[in-house]
């Protein structure tokens, strides 16, 4: 009896991993013409001073509508990108697009990228991010890099001479999710990083958790002894914003002080008389 139940929960599973596997292919497959077909958009969430809610550019996040699945999340389908390979150009349309569409932007505005491992690992990818600096016109100093510390194992040598090739163009690289991977403080000495990213779901922990609260001063003092500025990610209500005003964080990103969205909404408001400190309207 509990011999065919077993057999019973393996074959459910089976099943599962059968049909997880061909929807990976199915979506791996639709992606490859995705770009071209303009599918994906790219969306814009702002990062601001954390002492007077004054923007200082914007991140840009990755969207893809599918013509049947509607939007399929990042979570989803960046990991199989990567696999496949597909993130190379996507990633290359990614930063030129958002490099493009900053370069348009009040001078000292900055554009945050994301940029994968396989993206890192690729042979000349710091002479691709010159191209399209030089296409684009856009100051290197406004531009950033942001890198999860799993985007560095696969080669840590090649993505340290990669990272210093980026810094030797004048922009600066942040580590993404901070706190999450294995081994956050050893890589950020390792590494030319300017600045920590800390992750959202220690923000996000930090009312009336004292443990998270503890981590992200930590982290807070870190940054402080090795003179990176601290960002924190996922900020979502007024009491986490107003704990890193106390612990002076520098710079905040989340859904409080906007979520990503076309950057049409943010520059719709450029020329109105005041910007909205809790509104979208943050572009001076
Ligand atoms: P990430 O770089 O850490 O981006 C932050 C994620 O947190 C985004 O999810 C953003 O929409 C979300 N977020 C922002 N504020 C809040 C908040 O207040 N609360 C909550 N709960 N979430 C918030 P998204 O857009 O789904 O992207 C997920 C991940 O996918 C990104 O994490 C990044 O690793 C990857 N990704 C997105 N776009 C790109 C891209 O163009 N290239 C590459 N290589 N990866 C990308
Ligand atoms: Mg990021
Ligand atoms: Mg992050
Ligand atoms: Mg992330």
């Amino acid at each position: 009896r509990a011999k065919s139940e077993g057999r019973g929960t393996y074959r459910f599973f089976e099943a599962r991993m059968g049909a997880q596997v061909r929807e990976r292919g199915l979506l791996e497959h639709d992606m490859r013409h995705a770009v071209a077909r303009g599918e994906m958009h790219l969306v814009y969430q702002p990062q601001t001073d954390v002492r007077d809610g004054s923007v200082l550019g914007f991140e840009v996040l990755l969207r893809w509508q599918h013509p049947q699945r509607g939007a399929v999340p990042p979570g989803l389908f960046i990991p199989i990108a990567e696999e496949s390979g597909a993130i190379l150009q996507i990633g290359e349309w990614v930063l030129r697009e958002a490099c493009r569409e900053a370069a348009g932007w009040p001078n000292p505005l900055t554009i945050a990228v994301n940029v994968s491992g396989l993206q890192l690992h690729a042979p000349h990818f710091a002479q691709l991010v010159h191209e399209v600096l030089f296409q684009t016109g856009l100051k290197p100093e406004r531009l950033e890099i942001e890198i999860t510390e799993t985007a560095l194992i696969r080669d840590p040598a090649r993505a340290q001479s990669t990272l210093r090739q980026l810094k030797a163009l004048g922009l600066r690289i942040a580590m993404d999710d901070f706190g999450t991977g294995y081994s956050s403080l050893s890589n950020l000495r390792t590494y030319p990083f300017d600045r920590i990213k800390i992750d959202g779901s220690f923000i996000r922990a930090v009312d009336g958790n004292e443990q998270a609260a503890a981590i992200v001063r930590s982290v807070l003092g870190l940054g402080r002894g090795l003179g990176l500025p601290v960002l924190a990610e996922g900020v979502e209500t007024e009491a986490e914003l107003g704990f890193l005003v106390s612990e002076h964080c520098d710079a905040a990103q989340g859904y409080l002080m906007g979520r990503p969205a076309a950057i049409g909404v943010f520059t719709a408001h450029t020329h109105g008389p005041e910007p909205d400190r809790d509104g979208q309207a943050l572009v001076a």
